[in-house]
């Protein structure tokens, strides 16, 4: 029998825990400015039993995806993520998964699970300010909780979560706004979906609108390359003419196939710019507008970040490509 049953106690749910790095499994030896910090040292074991009572929630399962400082997370990980979550949740016992994942991208690595994984079972990414070692670590609170909201039927069919902080925010909202604050990120005017800490879980809005179609993860090698620029003052477009030559000429592997604008106001672009970005679109390049004032409102990328129309385009161009 498992350990965590006895004969008059229910099966405890089954999560699945995969650790990717970050400073929720980080150990800092001096103040962070002189240095001594290191993202992604302890492995996914460790950071489970660094959290009390974890395993009265669930009956875990722990493996390391990878450990990472997330500013250097790449597709090679964002695939390995999604093909294990998928393996685990053909098993028809598996009830959740969590994520632990640097705080830097966790927002593009959780919006990527969400275009592809077939909503259903709770995906839960969390993550911490504060490395393992620090005093008053935030990484074991956010784990547990994490584990809280994998673990429970009512977090089914709400799309891909993020445990942080007390607070339960969707994929398509959540961003980092802070780079040292423990509530750290935000889902925007929007707010998080629900709240989760020692009184349970309560959700107190709906996953917002219709979950865009499911996409296929590209295979190795079959990423498309899609850059961000931004418009500013003085934006003359020199940037997009010279991705779009490097392309041409070869020079850039792979060539460009999507560039996503971060502009102004309602996504408006400097004159400059505006104009080699016309001479790239009609060179065949997907050119999609963000707004670095908020989230852009209305069409296909509505309500997401300039991170995550990258991650998206990325998704559907490799999607186009296989016809
Ligand atoms: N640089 C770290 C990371 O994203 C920051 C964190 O986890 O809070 O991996």
């Amino acid at each position: 029998m498992n350990p965590t049953q006895s004969a008059d106690r229910l099966p405890l749910p089954k999560v699945l825990v995969l650790g990717t790095g970050g400073t929720i499994a980080g150990v800092s030896t001096a103040h962070p400015a002189q240095g001594g910090y290191r993202a992604g040292v302890l492995d996914i074991a460790q950071l489970v039993e660094a959290a009390p009572g974890i395993e009265l929630l669930a009956e875990l399962h722990a493996e390391q995806v990878a450990s990472i400082d997330s500013k250097d997370m790449r597709p090679e990980v964002w695939s390995k993520l999604a093909t294990r979550i998928a393996q685990w949740f053909a098993r028809p016992d598996a009830v959740g998964c969590v994520v632990t994942h640097g705080s830097d991208t966790l927002e593009e690595t959780a919006y990527f699970l969400q275009c592809v994984l077939v909503p259903g079972k709770p995906v839960v990414l969390t993550a911490a300010m504060r490395p393992a070692t620090a005093l008053s670590a935030d990484g074991p609170r956010n784990l547990y909780d994490a584990v809280q909201v994998a673990a429970s039927p009512d977090a089914a069919g709400r799309g891909v979560l993020c445990a942080l902080h007390g607070r339960v925010h969707g994929a398509c909202d959540v961003t980092k706004a802070h780079p040292m604050a423990l509530d750290a990120f935000t889902s925007g005017e929007r707010g998080p979906l629900g709240f989760v800490g020692p009184q349970g879980l309560q959700f107190t809005r709906n996953h917002p609108g219709e979950k865009p179609q499911t996409l296929s993860v590209p295979s190795a090698g079959n990423w498309p390359r899609v850059e961000l620029v931004s418009s500013h003052a003085g934006a003359d477009g020199g940037v997009v003419r010279a991705l779009l030559q490097a392309s041409r000429s070869g020079a850039l592997q792979p060539g460009l196939g999507g560039l996503v604008v971060i502009g102004t106001g309602h996504g408006t672009v400097h004159e400059d710019l505006q104009a080699a970005l016309d001479v790239a679109e009609s060179a065949g390049v997907r050119v999609v507008y963000a707004s670095r004032a908020g989230m852009p409102q209305g069409g296909a990328y509505d309500g997401l970040n300039a991170v995550k129309i990258r991650v998206r385009l990325m998704l559907e161009l490799a999607a186009q490509a296989k016809g």
